[in-house]
C-alpha cells in the first residue's frame, strides 16, 4: 500500500494523486513549496515554515486557498494518516490549471499538495568524517531577477549547480552571487568559523532564509558564541577554520574540503560538532 497524499482538500491514495498536464506548476514552475521535518511526531518549526510559505506565495501573487490554521491542520492530518513519527513533509502549492500561455490569472484553482514520508539522509559516516564539496560556476539567481528568498517550484538554478557537484563526484556545491560573494549551497545555507567567529552570508547575498540557519544562529548565541552575518568570498571559505552547511534535510554537516582546499585539520571542527549536537537536542525537544 502506498502513501496517503493530501491533494486539493482530501487525502487520496498515492496512485490516485495526479495533477493536470495544464497545471502551471508543471508548465512553468509556477508555485511555491516547503520541506519540513517531523521529529518524534512533532512538526519541526511549524510556524516558521508556514510563515515562509505564505510569504513566498505572497511574493509571486499566489493566494493559498486555505488559511494558516487550516493548512497546519491538513499537514497534521497527512502526517497522522501516514504514521510518520520521524520523517519529512513536502508542502506544495502550485498555481493550478491554466492555459498554455504564461498568464497566471487564468488559473483559478491553486493546488495544495502535501506529502508526508520518510527522509533519505546522508550516510552517518559523512557527518562523522565531513563532506567534500566544490564551488559551482553557475551563479545564484540575481535577487532582482528571481529573489532566492522565494522558495519557488523553479529550482533550475540550483539544479544546474547540483549537476556540477555530481559531475565532480561530490554531493553539494557552493553558489556565488553576481558579485562573487557566497550565496548558499544548492539546498543548504553556509557557515564558516574564522578567527573564532561564526560567519554566515546575509540573506541579501542571495539565499533562502533557512529555518535551520536561524535555529543554529540562535543556538550558537545561547552557547555564548559570536555569530556575524557578513559577505564571504571564496578565499574566506578556503581559509576558514571550520565550515558547515545547514538545512532541513542535512541538519548541520561539516565541510572538510572545498575545491581541493582542506579545511582545518580535515575533520569537522569543535564548533561544528557542538552545534550539530545542540541542534539534535533542540530537534528532539530537549
Ligand atoms: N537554501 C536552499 C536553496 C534550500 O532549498 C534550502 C532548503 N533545503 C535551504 C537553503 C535551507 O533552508 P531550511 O533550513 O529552511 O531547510
Amino acid at each position: 500500500m502506498g502513501l496517503k497524499i493530501w491533494l486539493d482538500g482530501t487525502l487520496v491514495d498515492e496512485a490516485d494523486a495526479k495533477i493536470s498536464v495544464f497545471d502551471h506548476g508543471l508548465l512553468y514552475g509556477d508555485g511555491v513549496f516547503e520541506g519540513i521535518r517531523v521529529y518524534h511526531q512533532r512538526i519541526f518549526e511549524e510556524e516558521a515554515h508556514i510563515d515562509r510559505l505564505y510569504e513566498s506565495a505572497h511574493a509571486i501573487r499566489l493566494t493559498i486557498p486555505m488559511d494558516k490554521a487550516q493548512l497546519i491542520e491538513a499537514m497534521r492530518e497527512t502526517v497522522a494518516a501516514n504514521e510518520v513519527g520521524n520523517g519529512y513533509i513536502r508542502l506544495v502549492i502550485s498555481r493550478g490549471v491554466g492555459t498554455l500561455g504564461l498568464n497566471p490569472f487564468v488559473c483559478h484553482h491553486p493546488m495544495v499538495i502535501i506529502i508526508a514520508s520518510k527522509i533519505q539522509l546522508y550516510p552517518e559516516e559523512l557527518y562523522e568524517k565531513g563532506m567534500k564539496i566544490i564551488s559551482a560556476s553557475t551563479v545564484r539567481n540575481h535577487p532582482q531577477a528571481l529573489p532566492p528568498q522565494i522558495k519557488s517550484l523553479n529550482y533550475l538554478n540550483n539544479i544546474l549547480a547540483k549537476i556540477e557537484a555530481l559531475d565532480s563526484n561530490v554531493m553539494e556545491a557552493i553558489m556565488y552571487n553576481h558579485e562573487g560573494y557566497v550565496a548558499e549551497a544548492t539546498g543548504d545555507n553556509v557557515f564558516v568559523v574564522r578567527r573564532g567567529v561564526i560567519n554566515t552570508p546575509p540573506v541579501s547575498a542571495g539565499s533562502l532564509e533557512g529555518i535551520t540557519r536561524n535555529v543554529v544562529i540562535k543556538l550558537a548565541r545561547e552557547e555564548g558564541l559570536s555569530v556575524e552575518e557578513k559577505n564571504l568570498t571564496r578565499f574566506d571559505l578556503y581559509t576558514s577554520e571550520e565550515f558547515f552547511l545547514t538545512g532541513t534535510a542535512a541538519e548541520v554537516i561539516g565541510i572538510v574540503d572545498i575545491d581541493g582546499r582542506i579545511i582545518g585539520d580535515g575533520q569537522p571542527g569543535p564548533i561544528t560538532k557542538l552545534l550539530r549536537k545542540k541542534f539534535f537536542e533542540y530537534a528532539q525537544g530537549n
